[in-house]
């Protein structure tokens, strides 16, 4: 037996103040770091020469270091990537108008994540930013046993500065969608205060990712009172963001008092599913069974792509979970955190 998760109980006034000023004209404007993926070949030798730990993803402090590292990479395959990227991508795939913020060094790298972006239909026209650092990249070595070692250099996608923000775009986005990654480098943690701010204003839903346990372990304190402002209206995590955002090893403790918190609270708990926590009301959806999971990189950004879509869509939490259970099993089933088949058919036959 459990106690009863409370639910959202509409106490906030920010929560209740809903005035839609004019019809929206994307479902999701998301920010977060524009990172293009570079994904080459490599052998279990090379790994070891370079003294990276196979299977991991450790971060490059210098843009020397990650000069040096691309240039001894093989040819590689280059696309945009980053976690709200992703889901952005995920949404467009599934038939969304989505827009995106993020910030790219005025260099070669920065086109790549720019046509690719928008190769996918989704509106980015972040002004590029001039000079050091170049626009970040993840260095992605695939071994023959299928395993990525990650080498991530965040580059220009640290410096986001709020003036960079469109304001128009956010006003127009039904929801604004934050990766909480972003909230570590100063510039753009006060783009997203600026940004929340049009939405609300706008009369707009704000949805934030926890990302990672690191970022509340820093940035806990801001996460906690951006919801006790009534400044979140959906707030994704899985289990141990969960846990650590309410300081707490009881789940059914958590739960409870994230949801108390926002109008919708979304847990997702890898392979036993995920659940969301609505008004009081808590489902829960199995994760989709898939004949192997390859690489689970990207299951939450696909996740939030389709509990995101449907609802943008006007579904029932129940159905946004399906939706979102359904994009996260195939980005997990083959390597890569973009879809690989055509998302939005995919969902509509499964469905029903
Ligand atoms: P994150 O990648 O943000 O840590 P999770 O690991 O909770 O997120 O995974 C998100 C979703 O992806 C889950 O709710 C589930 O639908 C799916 N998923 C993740 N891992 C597995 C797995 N091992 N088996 C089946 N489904 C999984």
């Amino acid at each position: 037996a459990r106690a009863a998760a409370p639910g959202y109980r509409a106490a906030h006034p920010n929560h209740r103040r809903r005035v839609f000023l004019t019809p929206a004209t994307y479902d999701v404007v998301a920010i977060g770091n524009a990172i293009v993926d570079i994904l080459a070949q490599a052998d279990d030798a090379f790994i070891a020469e370079q003294g990276m730990t196979k299977g991991s993803m450790q971060l490059m402090f210098s843009p020397a270091e990650a000069d040096a590292l691309y240039a001894k990479m093989g040819p590689g395959r280059e696309v945009s990537g980053g976690s709200a990227a992703n889901t952005i991508a995920g949404i467009a795939a599934l038939g969304g108008k989505c827009g995106f913020i993020g910030q790219v060094a005025d260099d070669q790298l920065g086109q790549v994540f720019k046509h690719d972006i928008n190769a996918a239909g989704i509106r980015f026209d972040t002004p590029p930013r001039a000079g050091e650092p170049t626009t970040a990249r993840c260095l992605i070595f695939v071994t023959p046993d299928g395993q990525r070692t990650m080498n991530t250099f965040l580059g220009a996608s640290q410096f986001l500065p709020e003036h960079a923000i469109d304001r128009e775009m956010i006003a127009g986005g039904a929801i604004l969608y934050l990766e909480g990654y972003l909230w570590d480098p100063e510039e753009p943690r006060a783009a997203m205060r600026a940004a929340i701010d049009v939405a609300r204003a706008a009369g707009r839903r704000v949805a934030f990712t926890l990302s990672d346990v690191f970022c509340i372990s820093r940035h806990g304190d801001d996460f906690r009172q951006l919801m006790a402002d009534g400044l979140i209206d959906i707030l994704f995590a899985n289990e141990n963001e969960l846990l650590a955002l309410c300081q707490t090893e009881d789940f059914e403790a958590a739960v409870a008092q994230a949801a108390a918190q926002v109008p919708v609270l979304v847990v997702t708990r890898s392979e036993h599913g995920a659940i969301a926590v609505k008004d009081g009301e808590r489902v829960a959806v199995a994760a989709e069974p898939i004949a192997r999971v390859v690489d689970t990189t990207g299951a939450g950004d696909l996740f939030a792509a389709g509990f995101l879509h449907g609802q943008a869509q006007g579904r029932d939490v129940a159905t946004s979970l399906r939706m979102g259970a359904l994009c996260a099993a195939e980005i997990i089933s083959h390597y890569g955190a973009r879809p690989e088949v055509d998302l939005k058919a995919m969902v509509a036959a499964k469905l029903g």
